[in-house]
């Protein structure tokens, strides 16, 4: 175990993203940066608990920082998914329900990345449960390689088409830049995370 994953995380983001890993280098870089930056200043990251594709790469790149690793995986996803069995905590739970609910309870802001239909689901998912009140936690979309442009090109067409509110559009940050939207999140949540938390 690394020196911070025994103590208390700063805060705790929840990623979303793909369990396959793209096609352009880009994704896989991206994931990479989020692990990397999790770790590094002293955060947990919360995920679906799985080893393949981006999911697996953040994973690893967050224990490799020093990041508590919370895996939260369905029973009847874990050979599919090819279970994490080194993540700090992993929880096998009967259903994906369960799965959804208790990765937003463990979380303090989530962040979507480049990611198929479960990526989907589940961003979707946080923004409708925000919208309607049932949490209040901060949510990004990272937009790598323009991967979201056709979602962000819908949303405003559903804006002026009166189906969306411009309110209902601000829930969530849209960026480029892995770092600077890990950062915006986690002061949202109220957590300023230290500066180069594996160098103190
Ligand atoms: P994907 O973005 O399709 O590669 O999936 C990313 C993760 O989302 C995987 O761990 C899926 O198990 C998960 N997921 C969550 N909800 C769903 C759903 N309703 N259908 C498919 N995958 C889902």
């Amino acid at each position: 175990m690394s020196s911070t994953a025994s103590k208390a995380p700063a805060f705790s983001i929840c990623v979303y993203c793909g369990s396959r890993s793209g096609v352009s280098p880009a994704y896989a870089e991206v994931a990479q940066r989020v692990g990397q930056w999790i770790g590094d200043h002293g955060g947990q990251l919360v995920y679906g608990g799985g080893n393949n594709g981006l999911m697996g790469l953040v994973a690893q790149s967050a224990a490799q920082a020093g990041a508590r690793v919370v895996g939260i995986i369905p029973k009847a996803l874990q050979t599919l998914e090819n279970t994490r069995h080194a993540c700090t905590e992993l929880h096998v739970v009967d259903n994906m329900h369960e799965r959804k609910r208790m990765m937003a309870e463990r979380a303090d802001a989530f962040i979507a990345l480049p990611g198929g239909i479960g990526t989907f689901e589940e961003f979707f998912e946080v923004w409708t449960w925000r919208q309607l009140g049932y949490h209040d936690k901060p949510i990004g979309l990272l937009n790598t390689n323009g991967y979201y442009n056709g979602l962000i090109d819908f949303a405003q067409h559903s804006v002026g088409q009166g189906f969306l509110s411009e309110k209902q559009l601000d829930l969530v940050r849209f960026g480029t830049e892995p770092e600077e939207m890990l950062q915006a999140l986690v002061q949202a949540a109220g957590f300023v995370p230290p500066a180069e938390f594996k160098n103190i």
